[in-house]
This record gives structure tokens, sequence and C-alpha cells, in this order.
């Protein structure tokens, strides 16, 4: 059976952008387009041109993609005016692009309440535009604005906007729920009927996710007939943001009817590279990932209860519905006494070792009294296996380190406070000791140990730390501390690492010093 395509239109770089707190420069735009292209979707919108210097210099240079239209967005002229003339849409008309996406009202309310023109004029402003593009030898798209709001209220002015569009070329009506308000019955009945009333066009989906249905409303118009489908990374965008196409595409590559009845551009192949893409969009963020995001998240194939995880052993399908290498992601258990054996031995079978489990399996428990936890620091315990194992290189030996705290009364009167550590190490039998500076002991430290780490320094060069949390517990009678530390490379890695010491300062060293040998082992850094 040949599969119907469906095309793919990413809008991270124009729609994700309106996110509040996003604040995209030239060169992430660059990473993102590069990271979007190389996953296959077909269009990708970069911005609008002319409406600020991020975007105008995006454009400027395009990007150097292989296979994606990159495309640019603006807004249909306004009215009184030639498209040429009017200054908003020149930039965008005369952008190096292959495709044009211009939005414009298609709700009578919204043209005559927002925009304060008559319905004929919006018409007139519609067609013109759509011409002016393909007089540009470019793809003309036309996003309907409002469209599902305003067919509820004036069905046939929002279709005779979408016939003026398709008249005057647009290849693509692409039917936005621009207030994120409808359900999935209702876009599938409308979509339906707009593929009744105009047979010969194609038809796209724009979903906003503010009812949290925006991946559901877009599957719900493509069963209905819309062949293009618009989402942003991470669900990225304006409110609460638009459909997610890091569940979109699983949805549609993995589950039924959508994967017998349809191919994009993106092979399974590929897909696998979505996890990856999800993160690196986080990491150019800098923003911790959603670790519970369906597909992509660290904990989408995480298995805890201790039933489900000796299932899960026998057979992966027992507890999960697609299996985590289909979007390249990873099975992880994490250890805690409680789920017992089978987390230790399936986590250390992932690890390809051998160890004496029921061994392991004591120290995890003995150092869970102590304090540790190894629920959210899976790198410490893999750390630790390898350790028993005697798998892991000595990377460096720490001979000594030291923190100061100095308060000092400045000129303003304000108590101001620096730390100042030493560290001691040997590397490859020389000696090495860094001092560091910081706005706290364990910032200190942590810059004092990563200065210099020698033959290895060249692999801490994008390592940071994300994430540190500090518990106070009561084991017995003593009080101890049990510090966690998240850390990310420029790949976007991230790894978590946990010390518990009776003083915060050593704790937080171990779980330093942990993070260090996981990167250097990860990496394979020699020893
Ligand atoms: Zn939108």
């Amino acid at each position: 059976m040949t599969r119907e395509r469906l095309y793919i239109f990413d809008t991270t770089l124009r729609d994700g952008a309106q996110t509040q707190g996003v604040d995209f420069s030239v060169e992430d735009k660059r990473q993102i387009a590069l990271a979007l292209d190389n996953l296959g979707v077909d269009y990708i919108e970069g911005g609008w041109p002319g409406a600020n210097p991020t975007d105008s210099a995006f454009f400027a240079e395009r990007p150097k993609l292989l296979k994606a239209r990159f495309t640019a967005f603006g807004m249909t002229k306004r009215a009184g005016r030639s498209a040429a003339n009017d200054p908003s849409l020149a930039p965008v008309l005369d952008a190096a692009v292959d495709a044009i996406c211009l939005v414009g009202k298609t709700s009578a309310y919204q043209v005559e309440v927002a925009l304060e023109i008559s319905l004929v004029d919006n018409l007139d402003n519609i067609a013109r535009s759509m011409e002016a593009i393909a007089a540009k030898k470019r793809e003309p798209l036309f996003d309907a604005e409002h469209f599902f709001d305003g067919y509820k209220a004036n069905p046939d002015y929002a279709l005779s906007c979408l016939r003026t569009a398709h008249e005057a070329g647009a290849k693509w009506l692409v039917l936005c729920d621009t207030n994120g308000g409808t359900m999935p019955e209702e876009a599938y009945a409308i979509v339906s009927a707009v593929k009744e009333k105009l047979p010969g066009a194609a038809l796209g989906i724009h979903a906003h996710n503010d009812t949290e249905q925006a991946v559901a409303v877009s599957l719900a118009a493509i069963r209905a007939g819309a062949r293009q489908v618009q989402g942003t990374l991470n669900g990225l965008g304006e409110r609460c943001g638009n459909a997610n196409l890091c569940s979109l595409l699983p949805n549609l590559m993995l589950k039924e009817p959508f994967a017998s009845q349809f191919e994009t551009g993106i092979t399974r192949d590929n897909l696998k590279q979505i996890s990856h893409v999800s993160r690196l969009l986080d990491e150019i963020l800098n923003r911790s990932p959603n670790r519970y995001a369906p597909y992509v998240g660290a904990s989408a194939f995480t298995h805890k209860g201790g039933l489900h995880v000796s299932a899960v052993m026998k057979n992966p399908q027992t507890y999960e519905h697609v299996p985590p290498e289909a979007v390249g992601n990873k099975r992880t258990m994490p250890v805690s006494s409680q789920s017992g054996r089978a987390n230790v031995a399936a986590n250390l079978a992932m690890e390809g070792g051998k160890p004496d489990l029921a061994r392991l399996l004591q120290d995890v428990k003995h150092r869970e009294f102590e304090g540790y936890s190894y629920d959210d620091a899976q790198a410490s315990f893999e750390l630790l296996a390898l350790r028993q194992q005697k798998k892991l290189p000595r990377y460096f030996t720490v001979e000594k380190f030291s923190v100061t705290v100095e308060s000092v009364r400045d000129e303003d009167d304000q108590m101001v406070s620096q730390s100042r550590a030493e560290v001691e190490l040997i590397v490859a039998g020389e000696r090495i000791t860094s001092t560091g500076t910081g706005n706290g002991p364990v910032n200190a430290l942590d810059a004092a140990l990563r200065k210099d780490l020698g033959k290895y320094s060249p692999f801490l060069a994008d390592l940071r730390l994300v994430d540190y949390k500090v518990r106070i517990l009561t084991t017995g009678t003593e009080a101890v501390t049990r510090v966690t530390v998240e850390s990310a490379d420029g790949k976007g890695n991230r790894w978590s690492t946990v010390g518990v010491s009776e003083n915060i300062v050593d704790a937080s060293f171990e779980a330093l010093t942990d993070s260090i040998v996981y990167k250097l082992y990860r990496d394979q850094a020699r020893s």
C-alpha cells in the first residue's frame, strides 16, 4: 500500500520564539535550523525578516540547509498599499527563501474589530499578497489566523478567505487554531467541512496548546484531510505553546492509523534523533529538560516499581508502549533499596558488565543507609558498579583540598563574601595545585578542581553545573548532608551525581569529582 505524503512544518524559530523567556540569537537559530534539517522536516520557518535585527541578520545569511525549505513569515499586506510598498511585507518578499508563509485574518469579527477594515478589503489584501509571493517565485503559504473561531461564527466568510487565497495561488491553506481553544472533535468536523467545500486545496493545521490538546487537534485535523502539520520542538510557543513536534512526530510515525497511512520526510532512522534534538533545544535555551515529556523525557522509559522492573526485564513490552530506541531515548531503572536486585541487574546488564550482584546490592543498601540515594544519581551508581568491577581507570588522585570563606565590610557598609579554594591533585604522576574563587565555597571548589586536570582538561571544557540540591538527613542520631549535582555538556547530555558527608563541603566535593570522573569515562578519556 502506498502511503500518502504528510508535510512537517517547523515553526520553533518563529512562533516558538514568542515563548516567554525565549530569546534566540542568530547563532542559536542557525544551530536549531541545521538540527531540524538533519532530522528531515520539510519546512523551517526562520522568523520574520525586517521585524527585528535578529531575524533580519538570520535571513541575511541563509543557513546551509540540505533538504528543508527555508521559509519566511510575514503578514498579508495592509489596505491602501500595494504589497511591494508595504514596509513590513517588502523585506519578507525580498528574503532569500524557498517559501513564504503569510498570516491573514479569516475571522470576520477580527477583521472588523482588530483590523478595522471592510471584509472585502481583507479579501483583496489576501489575494494581492499571495500573488506577490508567486510573482517572486517563492512557494506561497497562507496561515489562516483564527480560522476555527472565525468559521464557527461566520463559516461563509472564513471559507471565502480560504478560497481567495487558494485562487490567488496559495499552495497551502494552513488552518490556525490561534487561541488554542478548539477541541479535537470540532477540529475534525471543521477540517472535514473545508475539505468538502475546497476539494482541490491542500490544507495544513497549526494548533496551539491552550487546552493541552494541540497534538490531539493536529492528529484529528490530519485524519480529516490536513496534509501539512505545523509545530515546534518541545511545544515551544506563546502562552501554553504550540503543537509539540517531539510528541507529534513519534505519534505519526509509530502509531496507527497514521504510521500505515502516511510517510513524512523523516525516516525511522532519523526519528532516533528526536530525543537529542529536544535536549539540544533545552541546552541552547539553558533550561532543564522536562523529564516527564512523552517519548523524549528522561523518565519516559524509567521503571521504578519492583514488579514492573522484573517484568520489563523479561520483556520490555510489558510496561513500554514503544521501544525507547525508536525515539533515541534510553530505558533506565533507578536504584533504591525497595526495588531490589532486579533493578541492579538490569542497570548492570546495560553497562555490559558482570559484577558480583549480591555484593553490589549490599553495597548500595549500605550506602543508602548512610544517606546516599541513587534514584536521581544514576551516574554515581554506574561509577560504583564500575569501581567494584575494577573497570574504572584512576584518572586523578585528590591529595588535599581546602576552602576559606571570608566576609568583609566594604565602603558601602555591605558585607561582601568571597570564597577561595585550593586543590592538590596527582594527575599522571604529576602534582598539580590549583586555586579557584567563587561566590560560595562549592563554586570555588568546582573552579579549583576543574582549573587544571592536566591532560584531561580538554574533556572538561564543555562541562558545566546546571543544578545543585542539598538535603539534610538524619540517620540514627547524626545529621548528614546529601548533595546532588546535575551536570551538562555541550552535546546536550545531562547526568547527576551524589555525595554524602557530615559537612556540606565534603559532600559537594564528592559529587563534583564523581561528575568529572563520569564525564571522563563516558568520553573515553585514556588514563
Ligand atoms: Zn501560532
